[in-house]
């Protein structure tokens, strides 16, 4: 037997959502039936609103509502150091342990040849643009330990090799093959302060 169409599509939908497989999908579309109509106006809006309104920042590349995202339009952060992350989520790793006051660049992804993923493909050419146009002192790369970081790091820091900046990543303390949103926080914060120089 089937649900009526309406509950399969929902179904159809939920499995969408990453790690959400048939029976957590069939889980979530019967229980929403039982959510209040206002949360459920707020739900589809919110999902409509994430594919219409959210952009990225044109300066770091940040997921931002505006032109600039919220961390860019801040007058009192540094700008003249940079944190090279590799997605929006890291970001708000960073800014969850709030020690740092530098400004950052998302660059969407880590270089991985064996994944067909290449320099052209994550957003190095937006960074070397803002670091052309000067102000930028520090560059602190925050890359997820593993190949895929350290390729990208090290190509990031040939590129600017001979430029008037000075070039740190963040300290090994974090575990190999471990994702940076499992870290603790205070272990992130550490590997932030004991940056070394590339
Ligand atoms: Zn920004």
């Amino acid at each position: 037997m089937k649900y009526p169409r309406t509950i399969e599509n929902l179904i159809e939908c939920f499995k969408k959502l990453p790690g959400v497989g048939e029976k957590t999908a069939e889980r979530y579309a019967l229980s929403a039936m039982n959510i209040d109509p206002e949360i459920i106006k707020l739900f589809s809006k919110s999902l409509e609103d994430v594919k219409t309104k959210i952009t990225r920042c044109k300066l770091c590349n940040n997921l931002a509502e505006d032109d600039l995202c919220e961390i860019c339009k801040l007058q009192d952060r540094d700008k003249t150091t940079i944190c090279v992350v590799e997605s929006p989520k890291n970001v708000v790793i960073f800014e969850k342990i709030g020690s740092y006051n530098g400004i950052y660049h998302v660059l969407d992804g880590l270089i991985s040849p064996l994944d067909g993923k290449n320099p052209e493909d994550v957003k190095i050419n937006l960074l070397i643009d803002r670091i052309k146009q000067g102000n930028i002192k520090e560059m602190i790369l925050a890359l997820q330990p593993g190949i895929e970081g350290e390729t990208t790091a090290l190509y990031i820091s040939k590129i600017f090799e001979n430029k008037d900046i000075k070039i740190t990543r963040i300290a090994h303390g974090i575990p190999l093959g471990i994702d940076m949103e499992y870290i603790d926080s205070l272990t992130l914060e550490l590997a932030l302060e004991d940056r070394t120089s590339m």
